[in-house]
């Protein structure tokens, strides 16, 4: 058992059942769980196969070692991976059965490449920039990528199984570009299929058009951010309203407590100066674990929200490299060793990741996915605690 004095525990249970709700709330498509950055900071492995579980067939990663990593782990769900320079280690993901993205024509020759190095055929899904701006063909662009594809189909060296975008407003559900892209990539997809091609997938939908707008749905959905129970559009409610669960608890005990008069200022610069005579708490993680600095209490304004003991309470002061201090007021029973929680579910009007998000000027996405290295991950299923068999097994392999 780690001695680390915090920890992100990490409910695989919920997981699992975010994973099934979402295929519910798309049951014409099939369901890729997006795990990159290691599952947004909450464990590669064991939630890639807690998503398999729930109903997940696919898993999307955006770097190439992030797709090697799921097949060393001993996952065989399809995997798609979308980001890669010239040089990358395509064969490899060829001989791993990784489905691989085509964004640019310079992408197509080195997968061909890859294909006849590893003797057998890439699957390939390409790429099409609808309007983001971002990775992936221009509409103009395409036609030839696509010829030159089918040809290479025809040899055997590639299979166009899958054509494919990104939104640029899926968080502001409505917005008019949504169904422009949509109907730009169906136009894509049915000029490839004039051509020639039999794609399986066509797919632009991330976690907010998969919650919010079945008509982009297409065959398959590619939610990563509601899979770990948070929303991507909190303008229209919280995660409970589309039945999703935070999967990450994030907690640590205090290092320290101890009395400080009125008027004491706490930590760097003294941006927090105590009211009163007070109880004052040290809580051992900083900005080194990924408690952003921007979430400080400074100019009068509280920082990010605390639990503890079933109080809501904020940070006071400036975040640390390693610590955050509260103050937990003048009849404050805690004691070092108490619990103090970050974020986690929101139950009880707990502290969420959202909650920090909006304290911090960011996306919950930035703050679960910046989560320090440092920061022990515990599972837990069902209210017990696994072990992350996944990861060590990992470890093992490339020792
Ligand atoms: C990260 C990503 C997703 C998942 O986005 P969420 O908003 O977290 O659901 C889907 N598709 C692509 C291309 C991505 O880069």
């Amino acid at each position: 058992m780690s001695r680390f004095p915090a920890r992100a525990v990490v409910d695989l249970g919920a997981v699992r059942a975010n994973a099934r709700t979402l295929g519910d709330l798309a049951p014409t498509a099939q369901l890729m769980a997006v795990v990159k950055a290691d599952a947004y900071g909450h464990g590669l492995l064991p939630v890639a196969r807690a998503a398999v579980e729930g109903g997940a067939t696919w898993l999307g990663v955006a770097q190439v070692s992030e797709a090697l990593a799921l097949r060393a782990g001993g996952v065989t769900a399809r995997v798609l991976t979308w980001l890669y320079a010239p040089g990358a280690p395509l064969a490899e993901a060829v001989a791993a059965d990784v489905d691989l993205s085509v964004a640019a024509p310079w992408a197509l020759r080195e997968v061909a490449d890859a294909a006849r190095a590893a003797g057998h055929a890439a699957r390939i899904h390409v790429k099409v920039d609808t309007g983001l701006g971002r990775n992936g063909l221009t509409p103009d662009d395409l036609p030839a990528v696509v010829d030159e594809a089918l040809r290479l189909e025809a040899q055997g060296v590639v299979r166009l199984v899958g054509i494919w975008s990104h939104l640029a407003f899926a968080d502001e559900p409505g917005h008019p570009s949504l169904h422009a892209q949509g109907d730009l990539l169906r136009a894509a997809a049915a000029d490839a299929e004039a051509r020639g091609a039999r794609f399986e997938v066509r797919h632009i939908a991330a976690s907010a058009s998969t919650l919010t707008d079945p008509e982009l749905h297409l065959d398959l959905v590619r939610p990563g951010i509601a899979l770990y129970g948070l929303t991507p559009v909190p303008q229209l409610g919280g995660p409970e309203r589309f039945g999703l669960v935070p999967a990450m608890t994030v907690e640590a005990e205090l290092a320290n407590v101890k009395r400080l008069p009125a008027g004491h200022g706490v930590s760097y610069g003294h941006h927090y100066v105590t009211p009163r005579d007070t109880v004052l708490g040290v809580v051992p993680l900083g900005y080194a674990d990924g408690v952003p600095r921007h979430a400080s209490g400074q100019d009068g304004a509280p920082g990010a929200p605390l639990g503890v003991g079933g109080r809501r309470l904020a940070i006071a002061g400036r975040v640390c490299m390693d610590q955050v201090m509260v103050d937990l007021g003048p009849g404050a029973t805690e004691r070092a060793g108490d619990r103090v929680v970050l974020f986690g579910t929101g139950a009880d009007g707990g502290p969420t990741a959202q909650g920090w998000a909006d304290a911090a000027g960011t996306i919950s996405y930035e703050i679960v996915t910046r989560l320090g290295a440092r920061v022990p991950r515990v599972y837990v299923d069902g209210g017990r605690e696994v072990p992350a068999s996944g990861a060590e097994r990992v470890a093992e392999g490339v020792a």
